[in-house]
């Protein structure tokens, strides 16, 4: 089984920073064997990709999502966070296992469509009658064919705890664990060329119990797997956080043991320098979402202070209903963007964002030795891209074109090698289908 990708330019995002004007790729039973510039030997007994006027990149990662949402776009479209969960839980609370099928096919079809080969997903909404929704998310995954970080989540705090969801769709801290571990248990895969992985999930300190958070880092670190959950992400929160513990969102998690290295946090908006230095010396990862804290007007994340100080940052697009858009490409311009607002048009370039999105995320979900970037022995997740339409023509520099021009199509995606995008579709999902299934499932909800 071999592949070669030859004539593409090739952006490697080694640590080097290694980039091909003309180069190919030699792909072997899954994995890179060779990346070198110019063109690939002839004769290889391989399926050879033309690559002219493509630009080659390793797959984006994306760290951070909620794939249900994709059925319920559109709603509280002009909220605070507080305002829009509030508006939002009582519609997921009627989730169940075939509008999650349905919603997180399509949500993984946009990801693939926009370069992701990697996603992780934060699934915290487990309603008593929705039957398995995490079966269903997984096999979304499958369905679409890239690889899976699913992230079991829970609530336990309902407003009758001083929470900001329900009652009727928390979970009580035994649940909520035992159905986590169950979840480690049939799903998660360490393996090297890993298609799924399982990572605990509390969802966040405003919806979590202090002691759901600390056994939930215990039952991580004891099954070996990583640990994710929402933080710093509004004023509101940190208000929140200081009067009823008298303490930020970071110390409170510090004080529950979830900084380290198998640790990542969403958002981490609203961080003090000291802070920033914390997540950098614990080696804690931080995924930035730009359009969803855009949409929110949650604030701007210090993005370019993180990378500056060595902590792992990696993007995510965040849950569709707060970013209805949904692609994964559009993150690395929206990323530039926002950190130029901070820091000024220096900020962050867009190799930075390029890296941000690719070795960058697979560092936030400790895959940095497997995947996110373009180098022998790694798994071979690549993202051709088509660079010669007159969205992109006559732009010499085929990285800026990418990241600061319109999406392009996707010439080829492949996950270990395999196509998920060819030509701009999707191989293994029909999107009329898709949508006929998702329009049922989105009705449903807001019918019910
Ligand atoms: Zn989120």
């Amino acid at each position: 089984m071999k592949l070669v990708i030859d004539g593409a330019a090739v952006s490697t995002v080694d640590a080097a920073g290694t980039e091909h004007a003309t180069g190919h790729v030699i792909v072997v039973d899954g994995r890179i064997q060779a990346v070198g510039g110019g063109a690939a030997p002839k004769g290889l007994d391989a399926h050879y990709v033309d690559g002219r006027e493509c630009l080659l990149t390793p797959g984006f990662v994306n760290t951070h999502h909620h794939l249900y949402q994709w059925a319920t776009r559109g709603y509280a479209q002009q909220a605070i966070l507080f305002e829009w969960l509030t508006e939002l839980y009582p519609v997921w609370g009627r989730l169940d296992a075939d509008i999650v099928h349905a919603a997180a096919s399509a949500g993984l079809t946009r990801l693939a469509q926009t370069g992701c080969t990697t996603a992780a997903d934060h699934h915290y909404v487990f309603p008593s009658n929705g039957g398995d929704v995490f079966a269903a998310l997984v096999s979304a995954g499958e369905r679409v064919g890239i690889r899976l970080h699913a992230i079991r989540g829970s609530m336990d705090r309902g407003v009758s705890h001083g929470g900001l969801p329900p009652d009727n769709i928390v979970e009580t801290i035994d649940g909520a664990l035992a159905g986590t571990a169950d979840a480690i248990g049939k799903y998660h895969d360490p393996a090297f060329d890993s298609m799924i992985r399982v990572a605990v999930g509390p969802c966040s300190p405003f919806s979590v119990s202090e002691e759901l958070m600390r056994r939930g880092a215990e039952l991580a670190r004891s099954m070996n797997v990583r640990m994710h959950t929402h933080l710093a992400e509004t004023v509101e929160e940190e208000q929140q956080c200081l009067a009823e513990f008298g303490c930020t969102p970071l110390e409170y998690a510090e004080r529950l043991g979830w900084l380290g290295g198998d640790s990542w946090f969403a958002h981490g908006i609203h961080f003090s320098d000291s802070a920033v230095e914390k997540l950098a010396s614990t080696r804690t990862g931080v995924t930035h979402c730009p359009s969803s804290n855009s949409r929110l007007g949650a604030g701007i994340a210090r993005t370019a202070d993180l990378l500056g100080a060595g902590a792992p940052v990696g993007l995510g697009v965040d849950g569709a209903a707060s970013h209805e858009d949904g692609g994964l490409l559009q993150e690395l311009r929206q990323a530039m963007y926002l950190a130029r607002q901070r820091g000024g048009p220096a900020a962050l370039s867009a190799r930075e964002a390029l890296r941000i999105a690719t070795i960058g995320g697979a560092r936030v979900l400790g895959r940095e030795k497997e995947i996110g970037s373009i180098e022998p022995g790694k798994l071979a997740d690549l993202a051709l891209w088509r660079l010669d339409g007159f969205e992109h023509a006559g732009i010499a520099d085929p990285v800026a074109a990418l990241v600061l021009g319109p999406v392009p199509p996707l010439a080829l995606l492949t996950v270990g090698g395999r196509p998920v995008v060819t030509d701009g579709q999707l191989t293994g999902v029909d999107e009329e289908q898709l949508a006929a299934e998702l329009r049922v499932a989105s009705r449903r909800l807001a019918e019910r």
